[in-house]
């Protein structure tokens, strides 16, 4: 084991009894390990589920669902067509601030259109830009006009987190030549 200096940041340790190319056949490696998740993979483990309701049905009812299931948001549903997305912020913003009855008010009336989705094949990256470019914390995920499930910003960051973790594991496991 030779020692190298760093710079300013201090010391780097360097296992120079491995081959360059082997190192750097490593470090390809394990590019390739990090950053590779797919938003289908949180689909994989999340399931499926979409919950949804009707245009016709009151904000009532959609809040209802959503407090029953825990959840921040609702896609509305015309016949079998996704015609809008309804959120808790939609609720605050279209009904309470605005003093509305959430009784007698169709959701497809204060529901947020056109809904913007995700492709099962974006990374978790591509699908926190468009959050952020759409300033919302809800993405359905559609394949060829086929929906196949809803994440959240929080699942988006708790894959994220995951995957952080792994890396660490992956680097610390490298530097200290158990890889
Ligand atoms: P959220 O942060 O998800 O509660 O949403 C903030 C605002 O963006 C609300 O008006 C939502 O209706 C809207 N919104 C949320 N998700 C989407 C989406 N996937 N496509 C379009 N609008 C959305």
């Amino acid at each position: 084991m030779r020692t190298l200096q760093g710079g300013r940041t201090g010391q780097i340790k360097i296992d120079v009894e491995k081959p360059l190319s082997q190192a750097r056949l490593k470090i390809l490696a394990a590019n390739r390990f990090f950053n590779m998740s797919k938003v289908s993979e949180i689909l994989d483990n999340k399931g499926a589920m979409v919950l949804s309701v009707d245009i016709n049905e009151s904000v009532l009812d959609a809040i209802n669902l959503m407090a029953q299931v825990n959840i921040g948001a609702v896609l509305v549903q015309e016949g079998d067509t996704i015609s809008g997305i309804f959120t808790e912020r939609d609720y605050l913003q279209k009904i309470a601030l605005k003093d509305l009855s959430s009784r007698e008010t169709r959701v497809g009336d204060v529901m947020t259109t056109p809904v913007v989705s995700a492709d099962p094949s974006d990374s978790i990256q591509q699908c926190m830009e468009t959050m952020t470019t759409c300033r919302c914390r809800h993405l359905p995920v559609v394949n060829d006009g086929k929906l196949l499930g809803i994440v959240s910003i929080g699942d988006l960051v708790k894959k994220m987190l995951d995957e952080k973790e792994a890396e660490v594991e992956h680097l610390s496991q490298y530097i200290t030549g158990t890889y």
